[in-house]
């Protein structure tokens, strides 16, 4: 066991090197980027389902531009064909509302016009936004890779050491156990008993595990799995 604890103290100072990588100023900032890229393509996305909005709108527009060009044909046919005092008022009722259509319709073109000029202008200012944080995350990506070159030696002397330890581990089925633990990303995987809690997930564990614990030494945490040692400093 002694040899296990020992090799989980390595182990520990790998995870203290990678988490250096990990949280080092560029990885931080690389984070960053990463999700400012992701939020402007989002936007972009948007952008994107505005402006086919606005081009379906224009469409509906051009129709009904169609049917006042037929409208406007219609008042002009009744006009020279059949004009007299009878329907004289309500051919100005017509032409005033071909009018008052157009007008109207001229408003909402305007206001298309408008909101396109607007996307175009949205698009351009994140497409250089987008642009800049590309250079940036590029540099920060370098910047990590360094660092991770940095730490390899050091990991690689560490791995080394816990190699060469290895061969002198008694317990062999304990020592799969805490290999097949660490690789699922349960770590430290022995852990002392804190009080009456457990010295991984921190829960407190009820009197009767930890009385049970005394006599077994050592016991799977219910909670998080990782194993609880009586005494013993992991
Ligand atoms: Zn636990």
């Amino acid at each position: 066991m002694k040899t296990i604890l020992e090799i989980q103290k390595l182990d520990r100072q790998i995870y203290a090197l990678n988490r250096e990588v990990d949280k080092c100023q560029a990885s931080v900032n690389f984070k960053e980027y990463k999700a400012k890229l992701q939020e402007g393509r989002a936007r972009f996305e948007q952008l994107e389902a505005q402006a086919n909005d606005i081009i379906k709108n224009f469409n509906i527009a051009n129709n009904r531009f169609d049917k006042y060009r037929g409208n406007a044909d219609i008042v002009k046919k009744r006009n020279s064909d059949n004009i007299n005092l009878d329907n004289i008022s309500t051919l100005i009722q017509d032409t005033n509302d071909l009018v008052g259509d157009l007008s109207e319709e001229n408003r909402r073109v305007e206001d298309l016009v408008r909101k396109s000029e607007e996307i175009v202008r949205k698009s351009a200012e994140l497409s250089a936004k987008l642009t800049e944080a590309k250079k940036h995350s590029a540099v920060y990506k370098m910047q990590i890779e360094k660092k991770r070159e940095e730490v390899a030696p050091k990991i690689a002397a560490i791995v080394q050491q816990i190699k060469e330890l290895e061969p002198k581990v008694e317990d062999k089925e304990k020592y799969a156990k805490y290999k097949q633990m660490k690789e699922a990303g349960i770590f430290p995987v022995f852990v002392p008993l804190v009080d009456n809690f457990c010295g991984g997930c921190s829960v407190e564990l009820p009197l009767n595990f930890v009385e049970k614990l005394k006599t077994a030494k050592m016991l799977p945490c219910e909670h998080c799995n990782r194993i609880i040692m009586y005494q013993t400093k992991a």
